[in-house]
This record gives C-alpha cells, structure tokens and sequence, in this order.
C-alpha cells in the first residue's frame, strides 16, 4: 500500500530506541547510554521532570535528582532526544501535570516532542479502555489487561486530570500500539498518523515490543535484523533499558553482541523525533479511517493476549 521509503545518506533501515525511564537509577543509566553513545546510536530517553510525593506503581529517578539531570542534558547535547513520559511516576491533577510541562521545558529548551504515557497514571491521554474503540474495547474490557485502572481521564475536558489541550499544543507525537515485530513500519504504515476520534493528540506512533532484556533480545535476533534490513524498514523499540539490561554493573554481554552487531550494519539510527518527521516529509502525515484504525487494534489485542498477557 506504502511504497517503500527512501532512507538518507543511502541507508538502507531505520532503528531507534524509546527508552521509558521506569526502575531508572543513575547508575544503570549511565553504563547503558555510554554503551549506546560509543556505537554511535542516537536515541530517544523519556523522563519524569519532577518528582512525585506518592507511591508509584513504577517509579524510577526523577530529573529533580542533580545528577540524573546531569546524566540527560548530556545526552541531551550528544544528540540524543529527551522526551515526556508523563510528568511524574503516579497520577497528576491538571496543576501538576502543567508544573511538570513548564518544568520539562525550563530544563531542556524547548516543549517535549515526543511522550509515551506510564503505567498507573490515571492522568494517560487515551490509555487503557480509550486506546480502543467499538468491539475491541469491549474485548478489552472483559479480559480488563490494565488490572488496575481500565479508565483515564487525561482527554476528559471535566475531569481535574484533563490536560488534552496541553498535549495538542506542545507535544508533536504520542505512542500507542506495540507489536512483537521488529519492522514497526510493516506493522503501522500509516506512522506517525492522526485520528480524528482522538484530536488532543496530534500524531500518534506505534513502536516494537522490546520492554525488557528479555523481548528485547528476542526481537533483535540476529535473523531479525537481517529482516529489518532486507525489507528496508523501521524500529522504534520500545523499552526499560532499566530493566534487567545492566546486572551487577555490568551490561548484558548478549544485548551488547546484538546491538553492536546491528549498529555495524548500514541502518539509519536517529532519535524518534527525526525519524518521523522524515517519515512525515516522505510520504506525507496520514488520517487513519476507522477500519485502519480497527486493524492496527486487533492486531494488538491479538499481541497483547498471545504474548505479553496485557502488559501494555
Ligand atoms: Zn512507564
């Protein structure tokens, strides 16, 4: 349906990394991005810019820690992208989450361009439930895959969580779908699109399933690579880079294999940000239908009970 895309500078596949900061430490940090820096991938790191006052579901450090902040204005200027994954680790009144956007922007210069929501923010836009529609959100709800909070108010106007109308006018791209196939591209062609049904976010991007050592390893074998390559396409991975991919200080020897074997191949390695705006230039931005739309969310449904067993 999509013809294939042309990469820059004669590349032949994109790849790009999503990196959620949930279980995040300043150590594990560091040891994983001087790894990825040294391999020349530019990647995307997602933060919390402030730091919350509750228990979270899953927490991790916060940009109010000097020398995580450190850390991420480093990379910052290394090339890498810092982007929003929410404002903080628990669920934040409409108040907070505006403190943590002015935040977000005094620390790094400018509006995130990119955000993933957290697992156990009520304050998600469109999450749980509402990241499906018709028939598939009532599968959804009676296999209920959220366990706790099927419900999230970030695009309900009366509700004190709402903060639609912040995330239209600051944030560019939003994630949605993963899938447990390393060319994101294949599975969503129509990336980065916008739904009609959902216009507090301005585009939406689907990304690979690789949320710890284990998915990611398994998704970056080395015959998928090879598939990546040969069929010309695109990874956003998906992931907790805290999670299990540093033990004891050291990195897994077999996340470094694969990630430097990949890194030596001819692939376009960019942050998140640039990849789809180049994907924007190329073929244009994309309104799915709403039969696209119910494809994409089968497809995950499927995923996510064969799988994950609706870990999002
Ligand atoms: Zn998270």
């Amino acid at each position: 349906m999509f013809p294939r895309v042309q990469w820059p500078d004669g590349k032949e596949f994109a790849f790009t990394i999503f990196d959620d900061p949930d279980f995040d430490t300043v150590e594990n940090s560091t040891i994983v991005y001087s790894f990825l820096e040294q391999l020349g991938l530019r990647t995307t790191k997602a933060v919390w810019p402030i730091c919350g006052n509750g228990r979270p579901k899953f927490g991790g450090v916060t940009c109010e820690d000097k020398e995580y902040l450190r850390l991420v204005t480093d990379l910052q200027k290394k090339g890498f992208e810092i982007a929003l994954h929410n404002v903080t680790y628990h669920t934040s009144c409409r108040q907070d989450t505006a403190r943590g956007m002015d935040k977000f922007y005094e620390l790094f210069g400018h509006h995130p361009y990119s955000m993933a929501n957290h697992s156990g923010c009520d304050e998600s836009i469109y999450w749980g439930n509402s990241r499906l529609s018709g028939a598939q959100r009532i599968l959804y709800n009676l296999l209920h895959f959220g366990r706790g909070s099927m419900h999230h108010h970030g695009h309900i106007e009366t509700s004190p969580l709402f903060w639609g109308d912040l995330c239209r006018d600051r944030v560019k791209y939003v994630r949605n779908f993963t899938y447990g196939e390393i060319n994101t591209l294949q599975k969503c062609p129509y990336m980065p699109y916008n739904d009609p049904d959902r216009p507090y976010v301005n585009n939406w991007f689907a990304a690979s399933e690789g949320r710890d050592i284990r998915s990611f390893q398994a998704l970056l074998s080395e015959s998928n690579q090879d598939k990546l390559l040969r069929e010309g396409g695109a990874c956003i991975m998906y992931t907790h880079l805290a999670s299990g991919f540093v033990e004891k200080g050291n990195l897994n020897p077999e996340f470094k294999r694969l990630l430097r074997r990949l890194s030596l191949l001819n692939g376009w390695f960019v942050p998140v940000t640039e990849l789809l705006d180049y994907l924007v230039a190329q073929k244009g931005l994309c309104t799915i239908s709403r039969g696209q739309r119910g494809a994409l969310e089968r497809s995950w449904l499927w995923h996510k009970v064969v799988h994950t067993r609706g870990r999002s």
